[in-house]
């Protein structure tokens, strides 16, 4: 055997330098985007409504099968423990995610998301800003901006970004003393000159649609989202669960009507 003087540092020194190579070429684990809206103890509706015990089995399983939650602040470290990592939203505040899905998320140890729309705060079946509040003092949930009157976002520009886009933000700051990074687009619907409006306000670092798109800029990332339907079993919440839902999902959305998915 021959030995060379220092050799196996010089072994060591190429595993580390390779391993660290690797880990940069290699895609890092990204949490799975999945999206809610109302909660209901009635009969759901697919999008729009979970039934309550379906929404109840479906973070029993998250929390059974060691799912990592996340915040959105959470996706700024960019770095998941787990492979099975997710990231709840609920779109438009409805009160419901205070009354049922609060209650829910904090018997699990849950984190969740909620994009909030100004103008429905403190209104009828939404959210109040106590609640609000009170969501974010558990440290369970954080929040993001879906604009101020659920516009169209092909429709905001220089004339009304401030109420649309900045208002919501302040609010939120004014409230739960932290800046909106996330913003979601109403119906999902958005253009090539919304995303260029949006990257040259370079108010937000993540835009999310309810398509199954993803893609980066230099000043925002386009993250797509998969919606959870009271009408899916637990084997088919799994497979979103898991991200290998995104042909079954993107086909079946297109034999809908474009703007179905509700406000
Ligand atoms: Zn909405």
């Amino acid at each position: 055997m021959v030995y060379i003087k220092g050799g196996d540092s010089k072994v060591n020194k190429l595993t580390t330098g390779l391993v660290t190579t690797i880990s940069k070429i290699m895609p890092k684990p990204k949490p799975v985007n999945i999206y809610y809206h109302d909660i209901t103890k009635g009969s759901g509706q697919s999008y729009m409504q979970i039934e309550l015990n379906k929404f109840y089995e479906q973070m029993r399983c998250i929390d059974e099968n060691n799912y990592e939650t996340t915040l959105f602040s959470d996706l700024n470290k960019n770095c998941f423990n787990k492979r099975k990592s997710v990231l709840i939203t609920f779109d438009d505040g409805f009160s419901s995610n205070y009354y049922y899905a609060f209650e829910i998320l904090k018997r699990f140890n849950i984190k969740a998301n909620i994009f909030l729309t100004l103008d429905f705060i403190g209104t009828e079946n939404y959210l109040s800003w106590e609640m609000i509040k009170d969501m974010n003092d558990s440290g369970l949930v954080e929040f993001g901006a879906h604009t101020k009157s659920h516009t169209d976002a092909r429709h905001i520009d220089c004339n009304n970004f401030k109420s649309e886009i900045v208002e919501v933000n302040e609010k939120v700051q004014q409230n739960c003393g932290y800046k909106v990074e996330d913003f979601c687009f109403p119906y999902g619907i958005y253009d090539k000159r919304t995303l260029d409006f949006f990257k040259d306000l370079g108010i937000y670092k993540r835009l999310y649609t309810s398509d199954m798109i993803a893609s980066k800029t230099d000043s925002f990332e386009l993250i797509g989202r998969i919606g959870i339907e009271n009408e899916d079993s637990m084997e088919n919440f799994i497979r979103k669960l898991n991200g290998d839902y995104k042909g079954i999902y993107y086909l079946k959305r297109l034999r809908r009507p474009f703007n179905y998915y509700g406000i």
